[in-house]
């Protein structure tokens, strides 16, 4: 049984769908008081009636450093300060090299990883505060462990942000935070299904466990790093894919 977190203060990025969202609903059912952000204001509407509890929103853009700020000024002014930031908004859109803008790259990286890092900037000065802050990093297998081709830009951008974790963590250590990374696989999201029924069925016949992950289990993972039980695991990555790594071959997986 893990101590409880009730009644903290919790700031997720891009918590309107998706992940964000299964993460802002973990947070939620167990006490916490959750801010979620993201750019649509309709969609971080219902995300909040439907999460419910102490969870409110606010409205910005990870990319822009003074949208950032005013996320976790607006957050401190409504639960007065911040004890965990889940840096998680996210963009994945594809694009060959061959056919990839400057546009195209500065996009992913401005939200990927400028976006990781203006949200822990921004949030750092509370997080110092409470004694007991915690980031928690959204980052993916693709990049870190994977490829898939049409997302070497955003493949970068996740394997940059695990760079980003490691150095921060030295960084924050003496400010009694800890920073740490979910490595999520193929989670069924809003974001996901864009890609087409063929690519989450071949997708689906790559997972071990035969199954896409659910939000939930990624907001478990977060969690649990939000623990009072973590608080000795900082500059670390937690892969969550039903063993869609693991494989050595094709083969290896059809033998399962
Ligand atoms: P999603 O369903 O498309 O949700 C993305 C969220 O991020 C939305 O709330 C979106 O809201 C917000 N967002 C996007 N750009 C933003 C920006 N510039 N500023 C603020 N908020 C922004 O995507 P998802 O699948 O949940 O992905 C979430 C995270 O998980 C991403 O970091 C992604 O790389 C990572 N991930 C996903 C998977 C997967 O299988 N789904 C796997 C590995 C890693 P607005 O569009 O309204 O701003």
């Amino acid at each position: 049984m893990f101590t409880s977190i009730a009644g903290r203060s919790v700031v997720v990025t891009g918590g309107s769908k998706g992940i964000g969202r299964g993460i802002a609903t973990a947070f939620a059912r167990a006490g916490a008081r959750v801010v979620v952000t993201g750019r649509d204001k309709a969609s971080l509407e219902t995300a909040c009636n439907e999460i419910g509890g102490a969870t409110s929103y606010v409205i910005g853009d990870v990319s822009l450093r003074e949208d950032c700020d005013r996320m976790a000024a607006t957050t401190i002014e409504r639960h007065g300060g911040i004890d965990v930031l889940c840096a998680n908004a996210g963009i994945f859109p594809a694009a060959r090299l061959d056919q990839m803008t400057a546009a195209d790259l500065n996009r992913v990286i401005a939200t990927n990883l400028n976006g990781t890092v203006f949200a822990v900037q921004a949030c750092l000065d509370a997080l110092t505060t409470t004694g007991r802050g915690r980031v928690v990093v959204t980052s993916s297998i693709t990049g870190p462990h994977t490829g898939y081709p049409g997302w070497s830009h955003y493949g970068a951008s996740k394997a940059a942000q695990l760079g980003f974790v490691r150095t921060a963590a030295l960084e924050l250590a003496p400010r009694g935070i800890t920073i740490n990374a979910v490595l999520p696989g193929n989670i069924a999201t809003e974001g996901l299904d864009g890609l087409g029924e063929d690519y989450l069925d071949a997708m689906t016949a790559s997972i071990p466990q035969r199954r896409l992950g659910a939000v939930t289990d990624i907001g478990n993972a977060a969690l649990f790093f939000a623990t009072e039980e973590a608080s000795y695991i900082t500059g670390q990555t937690l892969v969550v894919d039903g063993g869609q790594v693991l494989p050595e071959s094709l083969q290896a997986l059809a033998e399962i």
